[in-house]
């Protein structure tokens, strides 16, 4: 740290991203990303998009938002385009989380959203979930604070009703409730239809996961007009041209492209359905996910001895180090070809 950085970050821990191994080629099964390369729709349209860079992306994202809005039936004023959805997630933070409306989320739920909660300056506080992982909603009534709520969750996997969505929004009317939607598309009902009815909902979406850019960068927000106003204040007074011209580009061609996204998302299931089921063989306990990752822990073996072996087999898995989950990993749904590497060595590693 520098004798010059602000006083009131020199306790601020940043978000650590699972590793991205430079040299040594892993199964890489530690951050949730897909095992499918982009839609060559996206592709070819990044790369012709790239001709161009010369000049400054759309500050106003006008065709992307168009395409997006069109897809998910609102309207373009609903709509917000971010560099990632940690960019959409952040600019909640930072418009609608003060003093007086802190922030409040799951103790076991996304990291960053504490780290976005400090690096703003913002109170927050954490509620517990129950000891199954599972959340109970009644902790969320008549709070009136700004609510951040993954839908499903993450690294829990599980998921909440859009009645008990419905039922948070009615009951926080003077807080923002925002349901991050990151792994939405692998087999969960939606809360983006619900941003007509809600003015405090606002529904955060990613490219990074069922579409295959998570190194584009892409995320989304839907809400109501206001609320979009308010983020695109923010966003202008930050970062003007936050979605570059090539992740533009790719964003449409991955819209346009909807039948291989929902072909990789059943392939996902598939093969989460086979890695549950022969996780359970092993003895490994996990809860049903509803995500493109599994959440499992061996009553015999530490999380981090379990996380250590494997590695040492090249297969990267993501480790926590919280005390309520370091029993537990994270692991990625790939291919099939690497769930039967992860099972195998898991087998191997269990039966020593
Ligand atoms: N929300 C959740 C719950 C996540 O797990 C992630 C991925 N790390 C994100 C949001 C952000 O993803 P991205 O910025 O790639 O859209």
């Amino acid at each position: 740290m520098s004798r010059y950085l602000s006083g009131k970050l020199s306790a601020l821990e940043p978000y650590v991203p699972g590793e991205q191994p430079k040299n040594q080629k892993y199964i890489k099964l530690n951050t949730n990303e897909s095992p499918f390369p982009p839609s060559e729709k996206a592709v070819s349209y990044a790369a012709r998009a790239a001709e161009n860079l010369n000049l400054y992306s759309d500050p106003d994202n006008t065709e992307l938002i168009e395409k997006v809005a069109g897809y998910y039936g609102l309207k373009p004023e609903q709509v917000i385009v971010t560099n990632g959805s940690d960019e959409v997630l952040n600019l909640a933070f930072i418009a609608f989380c003060d003093k007086e409306r802190p922030a409040v989320f799951p103790d076991i739920t996304y990291g960053f959203y504490p780290v976005f909660a400090n690096v703003n300056c913002v109170p927050y506080e954490e509620i517990p979930l129950n000891s199954d992982f599972t959340l109970n909603v009644e902790n969320y009534m008549g709070l009136n604070k700004v609510i951040f709520l993954a839908n499903p969750n993450a690294p829990t996997t599980l998921k909440i009703s859009l009645d008990d969505i419905r039922r948070i929004a009615e009951s926080n009317p003077q807080g923002i409730v925002v349901i991050d939607e990151a792994y939405v598309d692998f087999g969960n009902e939606s809360a983006v239809s619900l941003v007509n009815d809600y003015s405090n909902l606002l529904v955060t979406q990613t490219f990074s996961k069922s579409r295959s850019l998570a190194g584009a960068r892409l995320g989304m927000g839907f809400a109501g007009r206001e609320i979009i106003e308010d983020l695109n204040t923010v966003k202008f007074s930050t970062n003007p041209y936050n979605v570059n011209r090539m992740t533009a580009a790719a964003g449409i061609g991955a819209i346009e492209d909807d039948a291989y996204m929902k072909a990789n998302c059943k392939t996902i299931i598939e093969n989460r359905a086979y890695t549950q089921r022969e996780l359970r063989k092993l003895g490994f306990e996990l809860p049903d996910s509803n995500t493109n990752f599994v959440f499992a822990r061996h009553p015999a073996y530490t999380g981090e001895y379990i996380y250590t072996r494997l590695r040492e087999k090249g297969i990267l898995v993501r480790h926590f180090t919280k005390p309520a989950i370091c029993d537990w990993n994270r692991i990625t749904i790939g291919t099939a070809y690497e769930m039967e590497k992860l099972i195998q060595a898991l087998k191997e590693i269990t039966e020593e």
